[in-house]
C-alpha cells in the first residue's frame, strides 16, 4: 500500500520522527510546520492522509481540520489528530471538527501503522467511488452518481463475553450503528455468516476462548471474509495485536475504551464497508449496462457475440445439439412510418416480452439490432427449435400489439429462421449466417413463417 501522507507539526523534531517512520514503510511523505502551509499543500497537491498536531501557534489543529472538512476540494482527505494521552476533551473537539481518527503522543509504531493503513484503505475505495460517480455524472447515469451520500447507520455485531462491557459499548455506538450483541464467540461466527454486518467488534475478554480464533475463522469463511473486524484488547497486549493484524483484523482499540475513539474507528470501518459494497454494486451495474439492450432489457449484440462462442464450444465438447433462431418483425418500417418512432419502440418492447415468455431459462434471448432478435437454444434439435419458433410466431400473430396512441391495437407478424450447430468446426458467424439465410427464405416465401436451414 503506498500513499502520500502530510505530517503537520510546529516542532521540527516531531515532524522528522514521524517522517522517518513513514518513509521506512515506503509512504510518500510531505511536511508542514504550520496550519496555513498544511492547507495550501492539501489544496494544491493530492494528499491521501493528514497527521495533524493540535497545539500549534497561529492556527491550531482543530481549525485546520475544520477548514479542510469545509472545503469541498479537501473534505474527503482523512485527518488523524495527534492528541496528548491525558486530554480526552481534545478528542471530542477533534470529532466535532471532523477528524477521522486519533493518535496518542508518544506515538508508537503499531498505532501509527494500523491507523494510517486503515484510513488509506478507506481513502482508496472512496476515491474510486468518487471517480466513478464523476464518470457516471458525465455520461448521464443518474443511478451511479451518488458517491457522497450522508453516512447511513451501520450494522455492527458486538462479540463480548461480559454483560457490563456489552452495555457500555452498545451505548457508545448508538449514534452511529445498530448493534447486535452476542456473548458466545462460536455462535458469533454463524451470526456473522448469516447476516450482513458492516463491522464485527471482538472484545477480547472471554474466560477460556482465544479471540484470535474467531478472527481467523471470520477471515476464512467466504461469507464473512470482507467484514471489517475491530479488536478490543488490554493495554500492553502488543503481541496479540501484531498477530491479529497479521490475521487480517482491520483495526484495534485498547481498554479503557474512550467512547469517542470507538466511534471514530467504527465509523471508519463502516464507511469503508459501505464504499466497498457500493463499488461492487457499481461494477455489477456497469457490466449489466454494457451487455443489456436499453429499450427491451434483453441481452444486446455485444453479449451475444461473446457468449455464443462459449455456448457453441460447450455444446461441441459435450456432443450436444444447439440451435439458434433469428426473428425479424415483418414490415416494421410501416409501423414507424404510420404511427411514429415511439409507437415502434412500444411494439419492440412488447415483442421482446413475448420472446422472453417463449424461451426457457437456459436459452439466451438477445436483441440483435433494430427489429431483429436472436434466441440461442442449447440442447435443442432443429425439430424442437422449429416448435419453439412456431410457438413464438403464433404468440406474435395471435394477439394484437397495443400502443398508447388512442386505443390502437396493431396486428404484427414476424418471420423466423432456424439453424443448428454442425458437428466439427462450426463457428458463431457461420451459424448466424445460415439462420439469416433461412430468415431470408421465410421473408421471400411470404413472411409470417418459420424456415429451418438445411442441416
Ligand atoms: P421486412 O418485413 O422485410 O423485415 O420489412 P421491415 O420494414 O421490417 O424491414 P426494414 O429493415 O426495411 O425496416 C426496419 C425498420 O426498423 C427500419 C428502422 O427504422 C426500424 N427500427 C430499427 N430500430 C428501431 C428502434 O429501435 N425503434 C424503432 N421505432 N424502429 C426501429
Ligand atoms: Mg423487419
Ligand atoms: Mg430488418
Amino acid at each position: 500500500m503506498t500513499a502520500r501522507i502530510l505530517v503537520v507539526d510546529d516542532v521540527p523534531a516531531n515532524v522528522k520522527l514521524l517522517e522517518a517512520r513513514l518513509v521506512a514503510e515506503y509512504f510518500d511523505v510531505l511536511t508542514a510546520g504550520d496550519g496555513r502551509a498544511a492547507l495550501a499543500i492539501c489544496e494544491n497537491r493530492p494528499v491521501d492522509l493528514v497527521l495533524l498536531d493540535i497545539m500549534m501557534p497561529d492556527m491550531d489543529g482543530f481549525e485546520v481540520c475544520e477548514r479542510l472538512k469545509a472545503n469541498s476540494r479537501t473534505a474527503h482527505i482523512p485527518v488523524v489528530m495527534v492528541t496528548a494521552l491525558d486530554q480526552p476533551s481534545d478528542r471530542v473537539r477533534g470529532l466535532k471538527a471532523g477528524a477521522d481518527d486519533f493518535l496518542t503522543k508518544p506515538v508508537n509504531d503499531l498505532q501509527l501503522m494500523s491507523r494510517v493503513k486503515s484510513l488509506v484503505r478507506l481513502k482508496n475505495v472512496s476515491d474510486e467511488l468518487r471517480l466513478r460517480a464523476q464518470t457516471a455524472h458525465t455520461i448521464g447515469l443518474r443511478e451511479l452518481a451518488h458517491a457522497d451520500r450522508p453516512d447511513e447507520p451501520g450494522n455492527v455485531l458486538l462479540v463480548d463475553g461480559r454483560a457490563s462491557s456489552q452495555e457500555r459499548l452498545q451505548r457508545a455506538l448508538k449514534p452511529i450503528a445498530e448493534v447486535a450483541v452476542i456473548s458466545d464467540p462460536q455462535a458469533a461466527l454463524f451470526e456473522a455468516a448469516e447476516n450482513s454486518f458492516d463491522l464485527v467488534i471482538v472484545n477480547a475478554n472471554f474466560d477460556d476462548y482465544d479471540p484470535l480464533r474467531l478472527c481467523s475463522q471470520l477471515r476464512s469463511l467466504e461469507r464473512t471474509r470482507f467484514i471489517p473486524i475491530l479488536l478490543v484488547t488490554e493495554q500492553g497486549s502488543e503481541e496479540m495485536i501484531v498477530r491479529a493484524l497479521e490475521l487480517g483484523v482491520t483495526d484495534y482499540i485498547m481498554r479503557p475504551i474512550d467512547p469517542n475513539e470507538l466511534v471514530a474507528r467504527s465509523l471508519t470501518q463502516i464507511r469503508r464497508k459501505h464504499c466497498n459494497d457500493q463499488l461492487r454494486a457499481s461494477v455489477q451495474h456497469t457490466i449489466e449496462l454494457a451487455i443489456t439492450d436499453d429499450l427491451t432489457g434483453l441481452h444486446n449484440r455485444r453479449y451475444l457475440d461473446s457468449h455464443l462462442k462459449l455456448l457453441i464450444d460447450r455444446a461441441s465438447a459435450r456432443g450436444r445439439p444447439l440451435s439458434i433462431c433469428i426473428t425479424d418483425i415483418d414490415r416494421f418500417k410501416l409501423v414507424n412510418d404510420t404511427y411514429g418512432h415511439d409507437a415502434g419502440d412500444e411494439v419492440l418492447r412488447e415483442f421482446a416480452k413475448r420472446v422472453r415468455a417463449t424461451v426457457r431459462g437456459a436459452d439466451l434471448a438477445c436483441r440483435f439490432g433494430g427489429e431483429e432478435f436472436v434466441i440461442v437454444m442449447p440442447d435443442t434439435t432443429p425439430e424442437m427449435a422449429t416448435i419453439v419458433a412456431e410457438r413464438l410466431r403464433l404468440m406474435v400473430e395471435g394477439r394484437g400489439f397495443g400502443i398508447s396512441q388512442g386505443d390502437t391495437v396493431l396486428s404484427v407478424t414476424a418471420s423466423l429462421g432456424i439453424a443448428t450447430l454442425r458437428p466439427g468446426d462450426d463457428t458463431p458467424e457461420a451459424l448466424l449466417k445460415r439462420a439469416d439465410m433461412a430468415l431470408y427464405q421465410a421473408k421471400s416465401n411470404g413472411r409470417n413463417r418459420v424456415v429451418a436451414a438445411a442441416a
